[in-house]
């Protein structure tokens, strides 16, 4: 079969990628690595593996990396922050990731650990995100087989981050981090499509040119919706509030309800593909690609 030709005619699906996070406990493990499994057969463009701020849970990222690795067909993406580490041990961490065969990089600063304020000389002097892209570029060049390899994204806030000032002042910050270097960006959680349409809009009419992904999760609980509210900086959309409550607090079919119509909106106004943060479980997440039709049934079955 003629492989230009098949692309060129074959209507182009939209693509999507997940977030998953280690696991806290033996049983947690278990569960992921089911989870996994289902997510990686799905055909994501990457799953990506979070970090702990300050280190916290380097081993166990690391670990969960290279599970993915071994054992999935999908490609792992590692998300490395640089909040209280110094320089040395960063680029030591990078090394780390790139000897486990994974060079894909979500760089960030991260969040202060609990109760360390954002003043504190521990948290303003960490590297930035577009220092640690800067540094990521750095640990490529010094392994000349593998600098072409590998892709560095880094955050991207339709609503504002909390540090800065305006949005005009995000956006030339998000700007800079694809000067040192990186190659797409992914979204905090949002509510609205509009939000993530109109950030893109103006960020691309000031310079940038990299893919954003809409960072969406299909919340379950009227508790993950308060704390995607507190990440997104804007209430939640209060008919889901009040639906989630009268469904008694728990009601995942709601969540890809919500996240099935955003998603749709997003899509259909230009967004590249969508990253869905799984809350290290596949059943939401797959619902939702497979009522977007982004899906072919679930290969390892339900
Ligand atoms: P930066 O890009 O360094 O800065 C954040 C903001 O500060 C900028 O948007 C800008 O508004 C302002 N700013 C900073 N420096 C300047 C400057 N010199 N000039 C102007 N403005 C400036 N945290 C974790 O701990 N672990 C994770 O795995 C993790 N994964 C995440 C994944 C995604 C997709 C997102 C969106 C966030 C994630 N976070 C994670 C949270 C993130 O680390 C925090 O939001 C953190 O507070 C900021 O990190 P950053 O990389 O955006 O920082």
């Amino acid at each position: 079969m003629n492989a230009t030709l098949l692309t060129a005619s074959a209507p182009t699906r939209a693509r999507f990628s997940f977030e998953v996070f280690p696991a806290r406990s033996g049983a947690a493990a278990l569960a992921l690595g089911h989870a996994v499994q289902h997510l990686s057969a799905a055909g994501p463009d990457f799953i990506s593996v979070t970090y702990g701020a300050n280190g916290s849970n380097r081993d166990a990222s690391l670990d969960l990396l290279k599970y993915l690795r071994d054992h999935t067909d999908a490609l792992p993406l590692a998300h490395l922050t640089t909040v209280t580490e110094d320089r040395e041990t960063l680029l030591a961490a990078v090394h780390a990731v790139m000897d486990a065969g994974v060079h894909d990089f979500l760089a960030l600063r991260g969040d202060p650990p609990r109760g360390v304020g954002e003043d504190d000389p521990r948290v303003s002097g960490s590297l930035s995100a577009l220092e640690l892209t800067e540094l990521i570029a750095q640990a490529r060049a010094e392994r000349p087989a593998f600098t072409s390899v590998g892709r560095t994204a880094v955050a991207a806030y339709p609503n504002g981050h909390p540090l800065s000032r305006s949005r005009a002042e995000d956006i030339e910050w998000l700007i800079a981090k694809q000067e040192a270097g990186a190659q797409f960006a992914i979204t905090q959680l949002f509510f609205a499509a509009e939000e993530y349409l109109s950030f893109v809009s103006e960020a691309q009419s000031a310079g940038l040119t990299i893919p954003v992904l809409p960072g969406l999760m299909p919340v379950s609980t009227s508790g993950q919706l308060r704390k995607v509210a507190q990440l997104a900086g804007r209430p939640a959309p209060v008919e889901l509030e009040r639906e989630l409550e009268e469904a008694g607090g728990y009601a995942p079919e709601l969540g890809v309800e919500h996240t099935v119509a955003l998603a749709e909106e997003l899509l259909a106004g230009g967004a590249p593909s969508i990253h869905l943060y799984t809350f290290n479980r596949h059943e939401q997440v797959l619902a939702v690609l497979r009522a977007l039709r982004l899906l072919t049934p679930d290969p390892v079955g339900a």
